[in-house]
């Protein structure tokens, strides 16, 4: 027999135990669901294919392969690096151009669960603008940084973050896998806390519902699944102009430094601070500021149950 005693702690499977969900919808006014998306343990991402006529649906396609074909993946072992992470990256960035001519392109993001000295992190990935959020101890960061016309316009101050979402060059990326010049992907590397929520979505849900609502739903609807669903029947009843996809994704029993599986203290915070791994701006909007409410919310949207299908 090869099977460990269950009372043995594996190498590569510390206490965590992670629990998702996830799901992936057309929209309303798109012939084709270009997204494509993985959810296996320890590798959760999303990729926004663009170019129509199904190129784009071949490149995000062709991204998500790239990654499924890590070796970790078949073993579960949470020894993947940005720059393991970054060659499959390069190999997906080839073969799109490949297989489109350079016409088509996608945006990738995601976390990917790793171990560094006995600690589980999550290391966030992005090219483009779909988008990794993480609700911890309460607090609601978006970790990636979009690669985006309108995100420079706001890094330099020239619009807010209010006029972004209605700016008309809101969909142009300036990074991207399989097109331009701009191919390399950012690396966040944050330690997972118990309790810990990851959200990674495409641009079809953060089109439609503001970080208020997203955060709502996230803080109101235990499981991942409902999580996941709720939320892509939010931007459903907001309009579904885009492919809309949703990973969540939670940690428990997150092993403290000693090495024991805590669930209600908060275990020592690791050597990485979140300040040295989040962008400061983005970090102190994301905890300090209250998130603004939208005009005229429906308060049935708390319950999380899909039961306003009539709208
Ligand atoms: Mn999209």
């Amino acid at each position: 027999m090869n099977q460990q005693p269950a009372s043995v702690p594996s190498t590569f499977e510390p206490g965590l135990r992670l629990t998702y969900g996830y799901g992936t919808d057309r929209g309303l006014r798109r012939e084709l669901n270009e997204d494509s998306y993985i959810a296996s343990d320890p590798v959760f991402a999303v990729a926004d294919g663009m170019g129509g006529h199904e190129a784009g649906e071949v490149a995000s396609g062709i991204c998500v392969r790239a990654l499924a074909a890590i070796p970790q993946l078949a073993t579960g072992e949470r020894s993947v690096t940005a720059a393991v992470l970054q060659q499959y990256l390069v190999r997906a960035d080839s073969s799109i151009r490949e297989a489109t001519g350079a016409r088509a392109g996608t945006t990738l993001t995601g976390a990917v669960v790793v171990e560094q000295m006995g600690m589980p992190y999550w290391l966030v990935m992005n090219i483009g603008d779909s988008r990794t959020y993480r609700l911890s101890k309460g607090r609601f960061e978006r970790i990636s940084v979009d690669h985006s016309e309108v995100q420079e316009l706001v890094d330099a101050g020239e619009i807010t973050a209010e006029e972004a979402t209605v700016h008309p060059r809101r969909h142009v990326v300036t990074r991207a896998l399989g097109t331009g010049d701009e191919t390399e992907a950012d690396f966040w590397l944050l330690p997972v806390e118990e309790g810990d929520r990851v959200l990674v979505c495409s641009d079809g849900l953060t089109g439609e519902l503001s970080d208020a609502d997203v955060l709502r739903i996230l803080s109101t609807v235990g499981d991942p699944q409902d999580a996941a669903d709720t939320l892509i029947q939010a931007a459903l009843r907001n309009g579904g102009s885009d492919n809309v996809t949703v990973i969540v994704v939670d940690a428990r029993n997150v092993l403290n430094d000693a090495g024991t599986a805590t669930t209600t203290a908060p275990r020592q915070r690791a050597g990485v601070e979140e300040a040295d791994t989040l962008p400061r701006e983005q970090a102190a909007e994301a905890s300090t500021r209250p998130l603004p409410q939208q005009d005229g919310e429906p308060a049935e949207d708390r319950s999380g149950e899909s039961h306003d299908g009539r709208h």
